[in-house]
């Protein structure tokens, strides 16, 4: 097998850029570990300056002839690959899980078959984009998405190939050419993505992948001036220097950033369902952007909600995330862990009780550990129990900050003014879910609450007819449906006058 090759749990995942349509190999490699067990994934290539210059200029390259295939034409080598990747799914699944931690059972029935939904769904909806016309005094208006030129597309390591391709379906559905570049720390589907395009026909230089750290490649492409549109989405840090670099050369930048997403519990809910909707706020060990972490619940309902909220959380099961009846699986990285263990203990110390979890299920070695989370891993110590805390003051930091873990708060309201006060009162605004049994309260709260996506008596049901984004700084601008092909398109009215023509019929 070739040096620049891994085989990942018998799938062969190659380890390279893809640029312009060829593997291109790097000087510097890095370690892609499994935070399953620690094993290593695979040496992957460490993108360069000149790396993201060659992925920009082959981007540029094929821009005008992708530009200029016919929509339908588009769509269809879309389709393709859409099939590929159901064709693929599995190796899919499994690569993604070893590459993540996500449960498997989750990336083969919901996350995959979604991947390539996006694929289909933009395509299709690229020929129903509206190209209705107007007339004003006679003077027929045209309204037309043309798209933009090449667009970098950074993605963080939490959905790794359902973020990525939520962002390259439409751009490239709508004539752009894109840059992707994944996490560092879940580098592995990415490429096998490009694979895909491969097969499905894509020309070379459409879709182009870089590998590597955000510091050094991505900053990189960000900061390129020929790019036409950056699409980002992870934390808010990153998402600061990434605006302001992007600011250089005016690009465009949409930002979908974190969250701490309040779960609203009135005492009229159904309590069962309640109760549903914190639980799966555990999803992904609570690695989502959007999980309602902080669970604010009607103080005459508060104590019986807790009671089966703790029951319930304390027989999750936490364990190997390939193994079907695993509920929860690994935190992604050493650093992960650290970082959730210590807002936990800081929360302690500032005077909450753990209602249940609390500490990492082992003693874990990551503190010490050199960087790529090989040893901890390996020990199994990357796993951190479903926790609830309560007694947490709302302006704590364990109730302002997102913490990426499977920690909730509870805190108790009594009045309705009072749940959408401590609901809106973080810097974000990414989502809420609220539990109600009244339609009139329903309408009320969601009318006040400052969140992109608002659920009621449901969570995590997503259409991608629908807008999604957030609000102050979980981020800006909003993806899905024809918003994405508002931000990766530059909107051209064309005004024609009713006379004027020289070629009589
Ligand atoms: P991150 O900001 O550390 O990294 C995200 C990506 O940015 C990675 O690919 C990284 O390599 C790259 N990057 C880092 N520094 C960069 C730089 N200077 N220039 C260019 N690129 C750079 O985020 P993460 O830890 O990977 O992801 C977790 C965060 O993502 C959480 O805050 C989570 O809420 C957020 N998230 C948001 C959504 C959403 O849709 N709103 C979805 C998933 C995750």
């Amino acid at each position: 097998m070739s040096e620049h090759l891994t085989t990942v749990a018998s799938v062969a995942v190659d380890t390279r850029h893809f640029i312009g349509g060829e593997r291109v190999a790097a000087t510097e490699t890095f370690t892609d570990v499994s935070p399953i067990d620690g094993s290593s994934l695979g040496e992957i290539a460490r993108g360069t300056g000149t790396d993201a210059g060659a992925a920009v200029a082959a981007a540029r390259a094929a821009f005008p002839g992708w530009a200029a295939t016919p929509p339908a034409e588009r769509a269809r080598l879309l389709e393709a690959v859409a099939e590929g990747v159901e064709k693929r799914l599995e190796e899919l699944a499994v690569v993604e899980t070893h590459d993540n931690g996500a449960l498997l059972r989750s990336h083969r029935r919901g996350v995959m078959p979604r991947v390539a939904h996006n694929f289909r769904f933009f395509a299709d909806r690229l020929l129903k984009l509206g190209h209705e016309d107007f007339a004003t005094r006679g003077h027929t208006q045209h309204v037309s998405w043309d798209p933009a030129g090449p667009c970098v597309l950074i993605t963080p390591w939490n959905a790794p190939l359902l973020l990525a391709t939520w962002k390259a379906a439409p751009a490239l559905a709508a004539g752009n050419t894109v840059i992707l570049k994944p996490s560092e720390w879940s580098p592995l589907t990415a490429s096998l993505l490009a694979d895909i395009a491969t097969a499905a026909g894509l020309p070379p230089g459409v879709l182009n992948v870089v590998q590597g750290y955000g510091p050094e490649v991505g900053a990189a492409l960000v900061a390129h001036p020929d790019v036409r549109r950056v699409s980002f989405t992870g934390s808010v840090p990153t998402a600061k220097r990434i605006a302001a670099s992007a600011a250089a050369h005016l690009t465009p930048v949409s930002l979908e950033l974190g969250g701490k997403s309040p779960l609203l519990v009135f005492a009229d809910a159904d309590l069962d369902l309640a109760v549903d909707l914190a639980l799966e706020q555990y999803d992904n060990a609570g690695q989502v952007c959007l999980a309602a972490t902080r669970v604010l619940v009607e103080r005459p309902v508060a104590g019986e909600f807790t009671r089966r909220l703790a029951g319930r959380a304390a027989r999750l099961r936490q364990g190997d995330p390939r193994d079907p009846a695993t509920d929860l699986g690994p935190l992604i990285h050493p650093r992960q862990l650290e970082k959730v263990d210590g807002f936990v203990r800081r929360a302690l110390a500032a005077g909450a009780r753990t209602v249940v979890g609390g500490h990492p299920s082992a003693d874990h070695p990551g503190g010490d550990d050199p960087g790529d989370g090989r040893d901890a891993a390996r020990e199994g110590g990357l796993y951190y129990p479903p926790t609830l805390l309560t007694d947490v003051a709302q302006d704590s930091e364990i109730v302002q900050e997102e913490v990426f873990g499977p920690v909730l708060t509870l805190q108790t309201f009594t009045t309705e003014d009072e749940a959408v006060h401590l609901a809106n009162d973080t810097r974000f605004g990414l989502a809420a879910t609220v539990a109600t049994g009244d339609h009139e309260r329903a309408r009320r709260v969601t009318a006040r609450l400052v969140a992109g996506t608002v659920w009621v008596n449901c969570f995590y049901v997503r259409d991608l007819r629908a807008p999604f984004g957030g609000s102050r700084h979980s981020g800006i601008g909003r993806e899905g449906g024809d918003w994405s092909f508002d931000f990766y398109c530059d909107l051209k009215t064309t005004v024609t006058a009713p006379n004027g023509w020289t070629d009589h019929e």
